[in-house]
């Protein structure tokens, strides 16, 4: 038994990081990609356990059970810093330079107590340019017995600089069935949200966990499609109405869009398949009969524009566009019952 456990759905991540410690070739710096709530940082935190657990038997680390083990699952350990991005205006992270030098000072400092110091810098995409100038340094001459972890969503947000001094471990999104089985045997999730959850959380076990334990998300997503509805069966006047309500609150906006786009992606599908009674990879499992009655009536090729407007909305809010003119814009292209 060790915490290794945790890591679900990347065993081959694992085994390498497992791997490099038994073999004595641990790197000095890793990057562990991939989407948001994949198990990412759970990665880096099960390997900083590894490297520091106090089990007389290396097969047995990390035990989960020993002081270093329970401090670094606590995000506690003096030794295991986190790095967290600040979140501004529009949920947008940044990672500052006064950040990076303060864990520089940190890591020039002799280990008190542990094999590795380790640092983990979630969501190093939120550097600014000067914080990730200022890391490179580290990066090429990082401090003996010090291992730098860096998590990022995709690699190729990073400057090419960072990126080619690490280790690269691009974690993919898991299988709907993985997700599905774990949040029964392990969370103890019931069968339907089970089910539910794991067709919503597109491949990220750490959201349906989330959602498991807190039920703000699944009452989110109701709130957002009852919008989608509404819009879809009201006029040019009630969606102009509609679009104001939206934009006035723009930190909300890309959940929303996320939940349309996942909605318009199921009726996509549907509408495309018409006729035809294959079982369709649908997401949005719960509202399958609406989706069905729907994509009756609309043809695939306008279900698809629909698809590819919300999909550009969601790329304007990210670039700065103006809020209300995306939103108006976005209802008024949807297709009118
Ligand atoms: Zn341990």
């Amino acid at each position: 038994m060790s915490t290794w456990d945790n890591v679900i759905g990347h065993e081959w991540a694992a085994e390498i990081l497992a791997g490099a410690i038994e073999h004595e070739r641990v790197g000095h710096a890793y990057l562990v990609t991939g989407p948001e709530q994949v198990g990412k940082t759970t990665l880096a935190r099960t390997f900083a356990q590894a490297l520091n657990c106090e089990a007389a038997d290396i097969a047995q680390r990390p035990c989960g059970r020993c002081r270093a083990c329970k401090l670094i699952a606590a995000d506690r350990h003096p030794d295991v810093r986190l790095l967290l991005p600040e979140v501004s205006g529009r949920g947008k992270l940044t990672l500052k330079i006064d950040e990076i030098r303060a864990l520089q000072q940190d890591l020039s400092l002799a280990a008190y107590e542990v094999r590795y110091k380790v640092a983990i810098l979630k969501r190093f995409d939120a550097a600014t340019d000067g914080a990730a100038n200022a890391f490179l340094k580290t990066l090429e001459e990082p401090p003996r017995n010090v291992v730098l972890l860096l998590t990022a969503n995709d690699a190729d947000t990073l400057l090419p600089t960072i990126a080619s001094r690490c280790r690269i471990i691009h974690l993919r999104p898991l299988p709907v069935a993985l997700i599905e089985q774990s949040l029964r045997a392990r969370w103890q999730v019931p069968e339907e949200q089970a089910l539910l959850l794991a067709h919503l959380a597109d491949g990220r076990l750490g959201w349906a966990v989330q959602a498991a334990g807190d039920d703000t998300r699944l009452q989110e997503r109701a709130v957002h499609l009852a919008q989608l509805y509404e819009a879809l069966e009201g006029n040019r006047v009630s969606r102009f109405a509609l679009a104001d309500k939206l934009a006035r609150k723009p930190e909300l906006l890309p959940d929303v869009l996320k939940t349309w786009l996942s909605w318009w992606r199921d009726l996509t599908l549907l509408a495309q398949q018409a006729g035809s009674n294959g079982e369709l990879a649908l997401t949005n499992v719960d509202e399958r009969d609406h989706l069905w009655q729907l994509a009756q009536s609309w043809s695939g090729k306008q279900a698809l524009a629909s698809l590819k407007q919300t999909n550009q909305a969601l790329w304007q809010l990210e670039h700065n566009a103006n809020t209300r003119l995306v939103v108006e814009n976005l209802l008024l292209t949807y297709p009118l019952a």
